[in-house]
């Protein structure tokens, strides 16, 4: 009652009832979406909520791909969620949602919010600066970014609630923003970036209309936060897709001096092919299903810059291996602050950069030492990029495939003798040799060693 008066007396409140696909009218079936999912709904349900699955897994559904996870919405408010489930937590200051523990899957359960009501608190740019508000679940639709986004699946009815035309555009294979473009993306600058990474990823075409004010508004990205760009980034990275995803982002002017981290990938002097193919094999992998490491990933976006560094110095007649160390330290210290890759991948990175001088010394037993490296299997992957890209002679990753799965005696007529570290340049380095080879991040070669290529 109250509702129906207040949408009367504010322009844009009106309420409008959703559109409800039967079972026999969409192909989404309830044993394609999680036990927990199912458990969840059901239980809210018998306590008199809605309560659907709704954003991304109903869209890959749809789409015929398969979820990584399942969000919950409901009207239920978390403190009334909490008491329903025997491992429940309430998480979040801001907007609180719920937790939920089902044997190893853990459900993200949230509270309907409401949708932007036009004077909400933004910064300069439009951005908004809080999303906070519980609302109907036609807010909470209206609030979600693409209509494909805003679908809401009972898997008990097998019911799907669509309040903005998503299931049509899944149809046509659609991308749209839900509501006027600019406000969307001045909103959140980081829809831009979805809006490219979900059309590549589902094979959709994004509606001209949501694609044409994305040139004009691109540079309004430099506003957003760095850690929620990085965030953004590896998962435009690890789609599976990253290849096409940054071609499209090129063509929609979202490249150039917005996102640092992209700057690093497109605008590389030297290292265009060696990031093609690291960028291929890992859409590969992900495609198979095999897994990914975000740190060897960010180790190949950043290796022609330390290269270059690197280089540079060796020519102003520095030692090779103090010279790699330092260039490591520096694009990690500046390039990486930019682009705020997390210090966890860090030390990861460190060691696969620093094992790379190591392959080409293939005499005595430095070869048997790095084969047990812990970190040998990523080093070596990065090896094979290289040579991939032209950087190193395909020889050296050859031999190194070929000593890998090489029975004692081959291995050792293998060797390359004339790769061992000159006589007499040695004098100095003795102790601290000992050293960097016991531990293992600093188990590059000497600082005295022979020359790496
Ligand atoms: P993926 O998990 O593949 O990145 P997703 O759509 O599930 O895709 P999430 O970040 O998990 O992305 O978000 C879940 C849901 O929250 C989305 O489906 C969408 O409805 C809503 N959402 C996410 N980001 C935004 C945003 N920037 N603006 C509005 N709604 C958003
Ligand atoms: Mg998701």
């Amino acid at each position: 009652m109250i509702r129906r008066l207040l949408a009367r007396l504010i322009p844009g409140r009106k309420t409008h009832a959703p559109r409800i696909y039967g079972p026999a009218d969409h192909p989404v079936r309830s044993d394609q979406v999680s036990r927990g999912a199912r458990m969840v709904t059901e239980k809210l349900h018998e306590a008199g909520f809605r309560a659907f699955v709704v954003g991304g897994a109903v869209r890959d559904l749809l789409l015929g791909q398969t979820p990584k996870d399942f969000d919950i919405a409901t009207d239920a408010t978390p403190e009334q969620v909490k008491p329903l489930f025997r491992r429940a937590y309430v998480i979040g200051r801001r907007f609180r949602l719920v937790h939920v523990h089902m044997g190893a899957e853990v459900l993200e359960v949230s509270t309907f919010r409401a949708a932007q009501t036009g004077d909400d608190a933004t910064d300069e740019h439009g951005r908004l600066l809080s999303d906070n508000v519980y609302g109907t679940q036609e807010g909470d639709a209206a609030r979600r970014d693409f209509t494909i986004n805003a679908l809401y699946f009972d898997p008990q009815s097998e019911e799907i609630w669509d309040y903005v035309g998503g299931v049509t555009d899944i149809r046509a294979r659609r991308l749209k923003l839900i509501g006027a473009p600019v406000t969307r993306f001045r909103e959140d600058p980081v829809r831009m970036l979805r809006a490219v990474r979900l059309a590549a990823k589902g094979g959709l075409a994004i509606d001209p209309k949501t694609a044409a004010p994305i040139p004009k508004l691109a540079s309004l990205i430099q506003n957003v936060p760095p850690a929620r760009l990085f965030d953004e980034m590896q998962k435009l990275l690890l789609s599976g897709h990253a290849t096409e995803t940054l071609a499209s982002l090129r063509a929609h002017g979202l490249s150039h001096g917005l996102l640092p981290l992209l700057d690093v990938i497109l605008e590389q002097p030297l290292g265009t092919k060696f990031i093609e193919v690291a960028l291929a094999g890992t859409d590969t992998r992900v495609r198979e299903g095999r897994p990914v490491s975000p740190a060897f990933l960010f180790a190949t976006l950043l290796w022609h810059e330390v290269l270059q560094q690197w280089n540079g110095a060796k020519a102003r007649g520095d030692k090779p291996i103090p010279a790699l160390f330092d260039a490591m330290d520096r694009v990690l210290g500046t390039q990486a602050e930019r682009i705020a890759i997390p210090r966890r991948f860090e030390a990861t990175i460190k060691e696969i950069w620093a094992l790379q001088p190591r392959f080409e010394q293939r005499a005595g037993s430095r070869p048997f030492r790095l084969l047990e490296h812990e970190r040998f299997r990523a080093a070596y992957d990065f090896l094979a990029l290289r040579a991939e890209s032209g950087e190193v002679a395909q020889d050296l990753a050859d031999w190194w495939t070929r000593f890998q799965d090489a029975g004692e005696a081959e291995r050792t007529a293998m060797l390359r003798p004339d790769e061992a570290p000159k006589k007499g340049r040695r004098s100095r380095g003795r102790g601290r040799k000992r050293r960097a080879e016991a531990g293992g991040l600093d188990g590059a070669p000497p600082a005295d060693s022979g020359e790496p290529g």
